[in-house]
């Protein structure tokens, strides 16, 4: 996960980053961004952070759901490659685009949070079911990448090479 007070990419499982310290919440709660969005909006109320400051991480957040985005879009092209039929083509759309849409969401609210702060409950609510959408998603593909993995197999594929991890942004 992606510290947005730093730009580290922190690979533990939380909660902070290891470069600077900063809360990055736990990776294996599933809210994603959310905490340490949270962490901005008390720190934006307190002063604590600048308005520059605050655009910077913003544009850090979306930067990283952008990457999310194009990882399934890539994914979804390497899967097309595989030789699967129309049913099996099909289930994996209905996996994929779902979460790819919940980042995509995701990415427009955090695109549309103000770096001035006082972010409305309304706004949260609205990240609060994004990020829902987006957990709810990575189930469903994790589901889906144990079935794929099964599959390949026995297609003989080498599905590690399809399911590589984005590279990350570098500034
Ligand atoms: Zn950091």
């Amino acid at each position: 996960m992606l510290c947005l007070h730093c730009g580290h990419d922190e690979q533990s499982l939380g909660p902070s980053c290891e470069d600077c310290g900063s809360y990055v919440g736990y990776v294996a709660d599933g809210r994603g961004y959310l905490p340490q969005l949270k962490v901005l909006d008390v720190a934006l109320r307190e002063g604590t952070v600048s308005t520059d400051e605050a655009e910077k991480r913003l544009e850090r957040a979306s930067g990283a759901l952008e990457t999310l985005v194009h990882f399934m879009d890539e994914c979804g092209q390497g899967l097309m490659t595989l030789e699967w039929d129309d049913v099996q083509q099909g289930t994996l759309g209905g996996f994929m685009m779902p979460i790819r849409e919940a980042f995509e969401n995701l990415k427009g609210l955090v695109d549309q949070l103000d770096p001035a702060g006082n972010w409305s409950e309304e706004t949260w609510s609205q990240l609060n079911e994004a990020q829902t959408q987006v957990q709810l998603g990575s189930e469903g593909m994790s589901m889906l990448t144990q079935t794929l993995a099964a599959v390949a197999v026995e297609k003989g594929v080498d599905l590690e090479q399809v399911f590589a991890e984005p590279e990350p942004e570098s500034e």
